[in-house]
């Protein structure tokens, strides 16, 4: 049974608050807009995500490497980058609430087509269509707002001392390229990664976790030959479909959209963005651009420093061009969420689980004594714990209530197997491994786990 939309995604939220996923930001103090805190299975997850992309597209391979760079940066990056220009979402305001807008979410929600309008197209087109502020209010002209969050290193607040917190991991590898170049020299094409942190000052931040004001990263600059571009371009859209299918989305859900030229930044040649079927619908789940040599350039010029790669053996020297694969952490989790989500009917009864794909899910096995006031039930259950936690790691020791209400609560988290250690276990060595998908149970001696 699918649920509406709204349904599906309220009842996705509330899971994830009740079971240790995903907590509102500052909740106690009534929360912090646009924040979100992971809890114990939440961290898990998001590891176990960030670690598979870092295995994937770093440990894997030969022609990439990591780098770590600090958030603060100086302000000169993100004046050479255009961010403090450019890095602007149009804004209306609530004539009478003063409440504050994405003029093109409102434009979009009422129906029309917003992309590529200027802040003077979406103002009349706000203004002919009648379209009003969620609170059934007129509205305001169309302006921009910088949405990077700015702040001063130092003890003076002076122009010298302004800093953004990054807007985007992306900067902080093209300032390390030359540092990586001259440290090794790689061949072309080669890959720069980073995982970390973003915050974007978000008009309005909506959608559980999808639309944040701070949230994390992981961002390649693949540094090749303009040459080759297009080749290279194509190798990087098979990559990501390896990617969705590593994290279990169905294929059928995720989509590719090519940006119309008048939609993509200036100085991309092109962008495709990878939507997914989000409950809240089709959305962006991460993007891939070709950056050409703007960012190195513009460094080149604003830094003084020469950005050029000279190929080995020869005198041949260039700015490298640059692929960006673009992946958002919350928005993978997010999805892997969505498509996990299962209600089905066992015995009779409402069940829901998440489909979680096993190299992602928080908790592998979770290990029962049949029942917890039997001492020799739990010595024994706590030595399969103990073999399978040495093995596996993600393992969780569950005693709270009876047996029928572990297997809920572990189906709820996702939990692959459940393992339960009974009377007949202290004559065989055999315990019962229950399957979340298929909910059939097996024996299984502790030495075969
Ligand atoms: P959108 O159009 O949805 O605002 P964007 O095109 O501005 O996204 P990019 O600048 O391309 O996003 O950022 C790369 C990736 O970072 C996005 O594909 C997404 O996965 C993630 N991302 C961007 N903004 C947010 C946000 N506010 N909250 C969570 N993830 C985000």
């Amino acid at each position: 049974m699918d649920k509406n939309k709204n349904e599906k995604m309220e009842a996705i939220v509330s899971l994830a608050k009740r079971r240790g996923f995903i907590y509102q930001g500052s909740e106690v103090y009534g929360g912090l807009s646009g924040t979100w805190d992971f809890g114990p299975l939440g961290v898990s997850l998001k590891r176990n995500i960030m670690n598979l992309w870092w295995k994937m597209f770093v440990q894997d391979r030969e022609d990439m490497y990591g780098v770590d760079a600090a958030i603060l940066m100086n302000q000169k990056v993100w004046k050479a980058s255009g961010h403090v220009d450019t890095f602007t979402d149009p804004l209306v305001e609530d004539l009478e609430t003063k409440q504050r807008f994405r003029a093109d979410h409102l434009i979009k929600d009422a129906g029309y087509q917003a992309d590529g309008l200027s802040l003077e197209e979406m103002t009349t087109l706000i203004r002919d269509n009648g379209i009003k502020s969620p609170n059934g209010n007129p509205l305001s002209e169309v302006r921009t707002f910088n949405m990077m969050f700015k702040t001063h290193v130092g003890p003076v607040d002076d122009e010298s001392s302004i800093s953004y917190l990054r807007p985007e991991t992306a900067q902080g590898i093209f300032t390390n390229y030359k540092n990586v170049l001259d440290s090794f020299y790689p061949d072309l094409p080669f890959g720069l990664a980073q995982q970390g942190k973003a915050f974007r000052n978000e008009i309005s931040p909506r959608d559980f976790i999808f639309r944040s004001r701070e949230f994390e990263q992981m961002e390649i600059e693949y540094f090749i030959d303009p040459a080759n571009w297009e080749s290279e371009f194509t190798k990087w859209v098979g990559l990501v479909h390896d990617w969705t299918d590593a994290l279990g989305l169905p294929a059928e859900n995720v989509h590719e959209l090519e940006v119309a030229d008048a939609d993509r930044a200036h100085y991309s040649k092109r962008t495709i963005d990878f939507e997914f079927d989000f409950p809240i619908g089709r959305e962006e789940l991460l993007g891939l651009a070709y950056r050409t040599d703007f960012d190195l350039s513009n460094i080149q010029r604003e830094a003084g420093k020469n950005m050029e790669y000279t190929v080995k053996g020869t005198n041949t020297k260039f700015i490298p061009h640059v692929i960006e694969p673009s992946f958002g952490v919350e928005r993978a989790i997010m999805a892997v969420l969505s498509a996990a989500y299962t209600e089905d009917e066992v015995n009779g009864e409402k069940r829901v689980y998440l489909r979680l794909p096993e190299h992602l899910a928080p908790v592998k096995y979770a290990i029962s004594p049949l029942l917890k006031n039997k001492p020799e039930l739990v010595a024994k259950a706590r030595e399969v714990y103990d073999i399978l936690k040495k093995k596996h790691g993600d393992v969780m020791w569950d005693d709270n209530g009876n047996i029928g209400k572990r297997y809920r609560r572990q189906d709820e988290i996702g939990t692959p197997f459940c393992v339960v250690v009974d009377f007949e276990t202290l004559d065989d060595n055999a315990v019962t491994i229950r399957d979340r998908d298929t909910t059939e149970q097996k024996r299984v001696n502790i030495s075969d786990l």
